[in-house]
């Protein structure tokens, strides 16, 4: 934890893929995992909450960044993990944001962990019945948020003001069991990739969130009641466009995104240093997220970043970025 607040950020790297070791490609960036520390092209050193190498596995990144956030959840908080960093750093492979049935146990990321120890959790409570969970996914792009659980793409509207937001006609599907809720994770990702092949390559321009609602009723020795948010966002690739690609429409877009991060990155940075005024309605995606940033809620700001020297400019900005949000 950060001191008090309940924003832990951390940064996790992937291996060196083919591409870079073909380059010839050094890794540029040390980790100290005792100590969060991490260096990069052996000058900058940067410290965070915690600290992945490339040879971390998706269990031990998820217990201890996501599974902490069960207990929040089960005490009616809200709680949030964000996956940061620059188109094919592995945002995607941590969150497990992509079609994945949960029997790939090694690979399977934190989004199938999560729901699985949720529903294993609410099965071991007196009265799993006095439980519901609703999930839903969307995406944002630019200004506009799309439903990721229906087949037409419609924008919705965003109503709310400074205390509350909600997502118009946002699709919100009931599950009773980890494959209930790993079947409208793969119909949001089969969504998301058509868009993509559509769209020109929107999927690392946009940023996917898939919601999950718990919510308990009070039963006959259990007065207890709350509805708890759980939002798992796989954010838009943080990566500058190049000069020829950024023309025209595709210029806006880029705009628009690299805007979300920028107000993302004010928002968290306002929260950690306990400002009185946060910039939630400055985009939409952070106003999507504002009842599960901040306020009483949990946040993990994941960092994820290539070890390969070839990648070491996005790699710095990207620790920037994180380290900004602390
Ligand atoms: P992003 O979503 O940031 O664009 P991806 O999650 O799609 O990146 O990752 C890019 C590629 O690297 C994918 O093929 C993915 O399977 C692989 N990858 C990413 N992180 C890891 C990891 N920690 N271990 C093994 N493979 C990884
Ligand atoms: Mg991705």
């Amino acid at each position: 934890m950060s001191g008090e607040t309940s924003l832990r950020v951390v940064v996790r790297a992937r291996p060196m893929n083919t591409r870079e070791t073909k380059e010839g490609a050094r890794r540029c960036v040390d980790f100290y995992e005792n100590t969060g520390q991490i260096v990069i092209n052996d000058s900058a050193t940067f410290a965070f909450d915690t600290v992945f190498s490339d040879t971390a596995d998706q269990e031990s990144v998820y217990e201890k960044t996501a599974l902490p956030l069960l207990d929040r959840i089960f005490s009616g908080f809200n709680a949030t993990v964000l996956a940061y960093g620059q188109t094919g750093s592995g945002k995607t492979y941590t969150m497990g944001t992509e079609d994945n049935d949960g029997t790939d146990t090694i690979r399977r990321g934190i989004i199938p962990r999560l729901v699985d120890a949720l529903f294993k959790r609410i099965m071991e409570t007196s009265v799993p019945e006095s439980f519901t969970v609703t999930v839903s996914m969307f995406e944002v792009y630019g200004d506009n948020v799309y439903d990721l659980l229906r087949a037409e793409k419609i924008k919705l509207n965003v109503h709310g003001d400074e205390k509350n937001c909600t997502i118009v006609n946002l699709t919100a599907v009931p599950v009773i069991d980890l494959k209930g809720a790993l079947k409208q994770l793969a119909v949001g990702c089969h969504y998301r990739t058509k868009a993509e092949t559509a769209m020109n390559a929107m999927s690392s321009r946009s940023h996917a969130v898939f919601t999950v609602i718990v919510e308990k009723t009070p039963t006959a020795d259990d007065d207890a009641a709350f509805s708890a948010k759980l939002q798992l966002v796989d954010l838009a690739g943080s990566e500058r466009l190049k000069k020829t690609e950024a023309e025209g429409n595709r210029m806006k877009e880029g705009i628009n995104i690299n805007s979300g991060l920028l107000i993302l990155s004010q928002v968290i940075s306002a929260l950690a240093t306990k400002q009185k005024h946060i910039p939630y309605r400055n985009s939409v995606i952070t106003r999507v997220l504002q009842d599960s940033l901040g306020g009483n809620s949990f946040t993990v700001f994941m960092a994820c970043i290539s070890p390969a020297d070839t990648n070491s400019v996005e790699t710095l900005n990207t620790l920037r970025y994180a380290d900004r949000a602390k």
